[in-house]
């Protein structure tokens, strides 16, 4: 057992006490993690070897079934919405590959971790390569892309921790393409571990000499102020008596502290790849704007006389390939596809964009960081817009399977309302922090309006209008 604690406070309450359990039983989150690493692989690798499931098949008859809706329809709308509720506990106490390439590490050669591993645009990059490219396989609903790119990932991670790092998780720090969404999302969380400053000088005046912490994905304890970078493992959980699981307002942090550091890669991340990119990945498949564009592309390559890109295929692994199903790519659906999904995200990211700079300019003089804050209030609407696209599949699937979910529309209504509520009240208090006058902080209101109001309106016309 290794208590950090020199002198304990005097009383515990129940949150402080449940970090504190967390870092006492690392022998029974290490069990846990090694069964959901066991039921990942079963998911995973059984579908490969079993037949594509028929069109009567569903989920409690055929294990494909079964595992597509766990993985799609449970597994990812659960941790999006688990992470922004109680941070990212899904990294540090559940996730497979988390828990493998710390394994690898422990085991591995040790090496510093390079500079190219630490650019900050990695999540990013990977957020978006994994999206297009799990569009164009059809990751959703095929085991063999599941496999490649789930598979692919968790290998990565493996690779990374055996080469990198001693005992750390320096793929989730730096390189996981889910890495970026959870610290932002985290930032909503009301649950976190604090890290009290005033306490650990304290500590450190008294002389106190606690033993080192392991925290696997590196987070600076001393000076940590957020929650998107911790794993919410518990290890740290009373560290000279000034690390507590703790609660605060779930505005805290994008009002207090997400304006400090300005975070380039995050902002691409929330206005052109959670707003515009993703979004494009829920939306193409029933896009009326993609049917039209790919019959007057099919008419001017006919009128050209060059069908052949109309019915020329790629491999399964390229392009999504499966006569047997009757679903089939051809290269001017594939190229539509990815053209479809960077507009967009260079659409989307871009209005988004100049609403922001617009409202920044209300506010006085263009700064930079301003901008990079502002983007922060959208987050709510981001993860919200995220989980509605994932929530689809859920409903979709279950639809197919003959089990009807009451109240489906009127729910996603008031889950897209709040979003934007939530997002629309973070951006008023942040206006708040920069406006000198009440006029200025109403014009930059008002230059805000269209950034909630355009992805609100794609998850409409997904929703309500197609
Ligand atoms: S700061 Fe590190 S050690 Fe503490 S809970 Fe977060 S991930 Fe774990």
């Amino acid at each position: 057992m290794n208590v950090h604690r020199a002198i304990a406070p005097p009383k515990a309450g129940p949150l402080q006490r449940a970090g504190d359990w967390l870092m006492r039983h690392r022998t029974t989150i290490q069990a846990m993690q090694w069964t959901v690493v066991g039921v990942y692989a079963l998911l995973l690798a059984v579908p490969l070897f079993l037949p594509l499931p028929g069109r009567t098949a569903t989920f409690w008859n055929d294990f494909t079934r079964f595992a597509q809706l766990a993985f799609w329809g449970v597994w990812w709308p659960f941790v999006i919405l688990a992470t922004a509720l109680v941070g990212r506990a899904w990294c540090g106490l559940f996730c497979p590959e988390g828990a493998l390439s710390e394994f690898a590490s422990r085991h591995g050669r040790g090496g510093a971790i390079p500079r190219w591993v630490q650019w900050p645009g990695w999540p990013t990059a990977a957020f978006a390569l994994t999206t297009l490219y799990g569009q164009m396989t059809s990751v959703y609903q095929y085991p063999k892309p599941a496999a490649l790119i789930l598979g692919g990932s968790t290998a990565a991670a493996v690779a990374v921790g055996y080469a990198y790092g001693r005992g750390k998780r320096v793929w989730c720090r730096y390189l996981c393409p889910v890495g970026g969404v959870f610290a932002l999302l985290a930032k909503l969380a009301p649950l976190h571990f604090r890290s009290d400053p005033f306490l650990w000088k304290l500590s450190q005046e008294r002389g106190d000499k606690p033993g080192p912490v392991d925290c696997a994905p590196l987070v600076p304890l001393r000076t940590m102020r957020g929650a998107g970078d911790c794993h919410m493992c518990g290890r740290c959980s009373g560290f000279r008596g000034a690390i507590t699981l703790s609660w605060r307002s779930p505005n805290h942090e994008i009002v207090h502290v997400a304006g400090a550091t300005p975070k380039p890669a995050e902002t691409v991340l929330i206005l052109a790849g959670l707003m515009g990119l993703a979004m494009g990945a829920f939306h193409w498949s029933a896009s009326p704007w993609l049917v039209a564009a790919k019959q007057a592309v099919a008419t001017w390559l006919v009128d050209l006389g060059a069908t052949w890109p109309l019915t020329a295929t790629l491999p399964w692994w390229l392009l999504t390939n499966y006569p047997e199903r009757n679903d089939v790519l051809t290269l001017v659906d594939g190229a539509l596809l990815v053209g479809y999904l960077v507009a967009a995200a260079l659409g989307m990211g871009l209005a988004l964009a100049a609403a922001l700079a617009l409202s920044v300019r209300a506010l006085g003089r263009f700064e930079a960081r301003r901008f990079h804050h502002l983007a922060q209030t959208l987050v709510p609407l981001a993860g919200a817009g995220l989980y509605l696209g994932l929530s689809a599949m859920t409903v979709t699937q279950l639809r197919a399977d003959g089990i009807l979910i009451p109240h489906v529309s009127a729910a996603r209504a008031l889950f897209l309302g709040l979003a934007v509520a939530w997002s629309a009240w973070l951006g008023w208090r942040v206006t708040g922090l920069y406006a000198g006058t009440r006029t200025a902080r109403a014009a930059a209101i008002a230059c805000l309006l269209p950034a909630w109001a355009l992805p609100a309106a794609g998850w409409v016309l997904f929703f309500w209008v197609w």
